[in-house]
């Protein structure tokens, strides 16, 4: 097992790793830009390293400096958390390039999952079901308009080496698939330095459904059932659930045992996330995250895996403990993103937390980085706290939630957690009938009333 492992990242995701690490007697190193200087992962940590200013690039993306701070605090492994550099296939051939461990999936597979159209072909070849649209990245725009008509409007265009949600154009018809592609093509090369773009049907109710697996790089791979993410608001989670209130469990082994089965045979390292939308019955697969995700404690509370400590253990060369049907998926868990911002104009507030109280009690657990009298930088994502409840049953956890969002104080900065608490006395949401649009139409009309 390691000794020290260098956390690569900042905000609650460290301080989960740091706690992981802690659990099995090992010693961690925090990193930080000087905006972060006061931040709990660097209080925490037995060692920190500043590695540089505020801005991102210069900091949390500064490879050079991340490995400096690994090198000279003595660190055997470093493990990324989620954004910044855990995606970053270059990043983790350099990290084994300097004799260090990457607590994270081989490069290549890294790589693979990187490029939505290799991915989504890769799926296809293992058996998985995907979203019908154009036969890999748009090439020549008449065959893609040709495709679009046999798979019917609308359609959304997607960057190959998309993410965050960013940068999806939505054609209704050919003129306007026509117009949208180099525009697309053009915002890709911008966001994401890869023009590739390609189109998918654009579905008008799925659900968002992800599969979280384990698999140990031997051949191994379990799943810890399914998380249903569709309340969203311009393609970002805002809350999850696990287990989804509208698959069967003849629903949920399909699709496991078609998930696990290509896992396996990838013989991929770690944890991962395949991702579906599910409309009328059907899985389609729109991608892979080959990282640990913000949602995945709602996993952990219904399996009583720890997913980080998994990592970590795999990552050191242990093999899966457990087989599928040691996998027991117990109760209910639902998580509350917590953000800093405006919970009517969503605009970001960052400032000064004046007064911290955070709830607790049976079935609560919260994953934060604040307290009071921390200042919520204006440099990161908003995400401030994860409140995940865990009840035996979906209506026990609304209960649940209820209560303990009426008992988180965060004064000093505007935070969503008034928007949570509309949405725990929404009907539709109480039913569990929404899909990916819906918090959509509701805030278009219902929040401001
Ligand atoms: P990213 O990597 O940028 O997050 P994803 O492919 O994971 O992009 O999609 C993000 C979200 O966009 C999905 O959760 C869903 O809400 C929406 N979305 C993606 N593909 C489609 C589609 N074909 N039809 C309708 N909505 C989609």
């Amino acid at each position: 097992m390691f000794e020290k492992v260098l956390i690569a990242n900042r905000g609650e995701i460290a301080l989960r790793v740091l706690r992981a690490c802690r659990e099995m007697g090992i010693h961690t190193v925090a990193v930080h830009s000087t905006a972060d200087a006061q931040a709990m992962h660097v209080r925490l940590a037995d060692e920190s390293v500043c590695i540089g200013p505020p801005s991102v690039r210069e900091s949390y993306l500064n490879i050079p400096a991340i490995l400096s701070a690994a090198s000279i605090t003595g660190a055997d492994a470093i493990h990324p958390g989620l954004g910044f550099l855990s995606e970053n296939a270059d990043f983790a051939h350099m990290v084994e390039e300097h004799g260090l461990t990457f607590i994270g999936p081989t490069p290549e597979h890294i790589r693979m999952m990187g490029d939505k159209v290799i991915a989504k072909r890769i799926a296809q070849e293992l058996g998985i079901p995907t979203v019908p649209g154009s036969d890999g990245a748009i090439g020549d725009i008449d065959v893609a308009c040709k495709r679009a008509a046999e798979v019917l409007y609308p359609v959304l265009i997607k960057a190959s080496g998309g993410g965050g949600g960013r940068g999806m154009k939505v054609a209704n018809n050919e003129e306007e698939l026509r117009a949208l592609i180099p525009i697309a093509q053009g915002e890709a090369k911008a966001f994401f330095n890869n023009d590739e773009v390609y189109f998918e049907k654009y579905l008008d109710k799925p659900r968002h459904i992800e599969m979280q697996i384990l698999g140990d790089g031997q051949g191994n791979a379990i799943h810890l059932g399914e998380r249903d993410c569709s309340l969203q608001r311009s393609h970002q989670k805002i809350l999850e659930e696990a287990p989804s209130p509208v698959l069967t469990t003849a629903q949920r082994e399909e699709i496991g045992a078609i998930a696990t089965a290509a896992i396996a045979k990838l013989n991929y390292r770690g944890a991962g996330t395949l991702e579906f939308l599910f409309q009328d019955g059907q899985f389609a697969f729109i991608e892979m995250n080959t990282r640990i995700q913000v949602e995945h404690p709602v996993s952990e509370l219904i399996s009583g895996i720890d997913l980080v400590q998994e990592q970590i253990r795999i990552a050191a060369g242990g093999t899966l403990d457990r087989t599928q049907a040691d996998v027991v998926l117990r109760g209910h868990a639902i998580e509350c993103r917590i953000n800093a911002e405006h919970p009517l104009t969503f605009a970001p507030s960052p400032g000064l937390v004046t007064t911290y109280h955070a709830p607790g009690g049976y079935g609560v657990r919260i994953d934060s980085a604040l307290y009071q009298g921390y200042r919520v930088p204006s440099q990161y994502d908003s995400l401030v706290s994860k409140l995940i409840v865990h009840g035996r049953d979906r209506r026990e956890c609304i209960m649940r939630l209820r209560r303990a969002l009426a008992e988180y104080v965060i004064a000093g900065i505007d935070t969503n957690i008034p928007l949570h608490q509309r949405l725990m006395d929404e009907p539709d949401f109480i039913a569990g009938d929404y899909d990916i649009h819906w918090l959509e139409r509701f805030v278009a009309t219902k929040l401001k009333e």
